[in-house]
């Protein structure tokens, strides 16, 4: 077997690096072929990911939720598709959390080398793909808008600061949205899609449909509200995304949505489409390594 390592050598305060020795190690004890790459620009890891995806069996991410974006575009640009697994070294860390990966390498390594993968669905908006998060809206510029140094700084302060600003701004997003069981027309101030029950590092319990292999996606929409705008998102984070009469809750295999050029998504934390999207699930497209109690979660 041959695995092909890729790492953003600045995520994490660059903490990663100093494991790369004892990774090698283990790979080197198990006589399995590892090459090691880090990144040595932005969008690196998706180009790397593309060029190099025939000729590995397996890609292992190390970085943030930006990173391993990157590298599933790269595999699934590509026409043969390497398994996949992350090791988290970032600010966010999504992705890893959801697939039950924490920071532990020797932990991840074990489950690597069971060689055990399940078949994840991957999203795609646009002609990007997305691992588990797309959004509009109030609060959801917060993940790319925020600078490096604050966040360095001041952590998950920096968050709600940035958030309580944001929620002073007006966001009414006139939308059109075909779904799988029909259209909704509404004007939103808050558009949350999920493909788990996490974002931000929060857990928001309330996603009923969150099974990773289902071809599905859940969407929840909070109207645009004059009166109630900061209490309604509030409420809904508050609550854990549990649903209630003040916003829609869908869940589609496929949303296509008619919007203005002024909305910009976000995709898994970081800046993307404008305006209208198609955004469709693809299902199990991808082979993942998770631990046993994510597969049992969302699998
Ligand atoms: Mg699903």
């Amino acid at each position: 077997m041959r695995y092909l390592l890729l790492y953003n050598p600045v995520s994490g305060k660059g903490k990663f690096h100093k494991k790369i020795d004892f990774i090698k190690k283990q790979f080197e004890n198990r006589n399995l072929h590892l090459d090691v790459y880090p990144s040595k620009k932005a969008n690196d890891l998706n180009e790397k990911a593309y060029l190099e995806a025939g000729n590995y069996d397996y890609l292992i991410v190390s970085g943030g939720d930006g990173s391993i974006n990157e590298v599933i575009n790269g595999i699934m640009r590509s026409e043969y598709r390497p398994k996949f697994a992350i090791m988290p070294s970032g600010t966010a860390n999504d992705s890893a959390a959801i697939l039950g990966i924490n920071k532990n390498v020797r932990r991840t390594l074990k489950l690597i080398f069971q060689d055990n993968p399940v078949k994840i669905d991957i999203n795609k908006i646009n002609d990007k793909y997305f691992f588990y998060t797309t959004a509009a809206g109030v609060l959801t510029k917060i993940s790319y808008d925020i600078s490096r140094r604050k966040l360095k700084k001041y952590g998950y302060i920096a968050y709600l600061t940035e958030g309580a600003k944001d929620l002073i701004n007006k966001y009414n997003m006139k939308m059109t949205i075909k779904h799988d069981g029909g259209t909704l027309v509404n004007e939103y101030i808050l558009v949350l899609g999920l493909s788990a029950k996490r974002v931000g590092g929060m857990y928001l319990t309330g996603f009923t449909n969150a099974k990773m292999n289902d071809g599905l996606l859940e969407l929840r929409l909070i109207p645009y509200n004059k009166k109630f705008k900061t209490a309604r998102v509030l409420g809904f984070f508050i609550n854990r995304g549990r649903k209630n009469k003040n916003h829609d809750a869908l869940v589609s295999s496929r949303f296509e949505i008619s919007t203005t050029n002024n909305v910009v998504w976000n995709v898994d934390g970081e800046r993307g489409a404008k305006g209208s999207v198609v955004i469709k699930v693809l299902k199990e497209e991808l082979d993942v390594i998770a631990s046993k109690r994510a597969i049992k979660q969302y699998f």
